[in-house]
């Protein structure tokens, strides 16, 4: 315990250093860019300390190149004896920066105890943390039992498919026993699943006609807006009313919810700088995508169905409205037991590490426990990781020092109870 203790404090400017490094290669998704420069990046650390790596590119998956291919790592450490497979999954990818910068996004500026960066919450942090864990486990155990991986993945802000997603089908988990994902959960709060996820476009219709005699034809928009009101007196009341016994944070979404991420009606938006006028017609084709969210309580084919039933009672009531309804994503919700025992080792190391109770949490969006679950045949995962999640995606996001240091004692740990002490 002393030993790992110490062998991860005397990491700390290591750790720093990694984390810097790590925000320094912008790996901006979309598009993907400069995903082999931190995969070889990550070679070349772990390959210097016993890791045997892996370069992997996810051809053919969506958004792959030869511009912007979509690589992922995979680090692997065997130990002396048999034993089981601990893995930890991080993606490498970062979101677009956005307004409101006071940092330099890709400057790593350490200040106090915080490194602000793009990513340096959503997860090179957590990445870090991860790798500092198991260089300090193999360094205390050189002869630990069973196999310690660490995988850097694409694409998990746009779905995962050319990472994790990519990786289970090519069968990558088949032996793997336990998935920690250090997401910024925060260090002292193990995050089981994930709601569920249906996305949708639905279209009205209508017939385009001159606008100053719309009597001619049928406004598409007008059943938009029909379809919204019902949804407004229907829907968002239903879905409110629907609680969840799934620990989800923040509360708000103990609930359904059901976003309208995008309407679009009639003519196109005039390009910017266009300074003509538009032109008269009735819309013919309005366009909404929704996002709704669901319970593990929920069916996916309910789901689906409250939402028809709602159009056709708008059909009951308006003699020419025709709709046509797309998928276009799903996710089952997701919920590891708290049994499980990459959840029990976790929270006995949170315990010992921070002298305090876990706190059990399902995060209220998906992320790549998703694939693991579904593709990987795997439910022994969590997400576990520092950082404070509300950052995630923010300007300025930031990552302490010490609540690195504090949860990769916590992952170092988990690495001794699984791998040292067996059940
Ligand atoms: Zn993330």
């Amino acid at each position: 315990m002393d030993r790992l203790a110490n062998a991860i404090a005397a990491r700390r400017d290591s750790l720093i250093d990694l984390t810097q490094d790590l925000i320094r290669i912008p790996t901006l998704n979309p598009p993907g860019r400069q995903y082999h420069e931190i995969c070889a990046y990550l070679d070349g650390r772990l390959s210097g300390r016993g890791f045997a790596c892996e370069l992997l590119r996810a051809r053919g998956t969506p958004g792959d190149s030869e511009e912007f291919p979509r690589w992922n790592l995979i680090a692997r450490h065997k130990g002396a004896r048999a034993g089981d497979c601990v893995h930890f999954n991080s993606h490498h990818d970062v979101v677009e920066v956005g307004h409101g910068w006071t940092r330099d996004p890709f400057g790593a500026a350490l200040e106090g105890d915080r490194i602000y960066g793009r990513g340096s919450c959503d997860m090179k942090g957590g990445l870090a943390a991860s790798i500092i864990a198991a260089e300090a486990f193999v360094d205390c155990f050189p002869d630990h039992a069973g196999t310690i991986e660490i995988s850097a993945t694409a694409d998990e802000e746009s779905g995962g498919f050319g990472g994790v997603a990519w990786l289970a089908e090519q069968g990558h988990y088949a032996h793997v026993d336990h998935v920690i994902i250090p997401e910024p959960l925060h260090k002292d709060r193990i995050c089981l699943g994930h709601r569920g996820v249906w996305w949708a476009e639905i279209e009205t219709q209508g017939r385009i006609a001159h606008g100053s005699m719309p009597f001619l034809g049928d406004c598409a928009v007008r059943h938009m807006g029909a379809v919204l009101d019902e949804m407004e007196a229907t829907l968002w009341p239903l879905l409110a009313g629907k609680h969840t016994e799934m620990p989800v944070i923040p509360e708000g979404a103990r609930s359904s919810t059901l976003n309208i991420n995008a309407i679009h009606g009639g003519a196109a938006e005039p390009p910017a700088g266009f300074t003509g006028l538009p032109a008269p017609c009735v819309p013919d084709r309005c366009r909404i995508t929704i996002d709704r969210r669901f319970l593990i309580e929920e069916d996916l084919a309910e789901v689906k169905a409250e939402v028809t039933a709602l159009l056709e009672k708008v059909r009951a009531r308006r003699p020419s409205f025709r709709y046509e309804i797309r998928d276009l994503f799903e996710v089952i919700p997701s919920m590891t037991d708290r049994d499980a025992p990459v959840v029990r080792s976790t929270a006995a190391a949170i315990a010992r590490v921070l002298g305090r109770e876990a706190g059990y949490v399902v995060s209220p969006g998906t992320y790549d426990q998703k694939h693991i679950d579904r593709i990987g045949k795997l439910k022994n995962c969590i997400a576990y990781g520092p950082g404070v999640l509300d950052l995630a995606h923010q300007p300025d996001e930031w990552i302490g020092v010490q609540d690195m240091l504090d949860s990769a004692r916590v992952m170092a740990l988990v690495l001794d109870d699984l791998l040292n002490r067996p059940a």
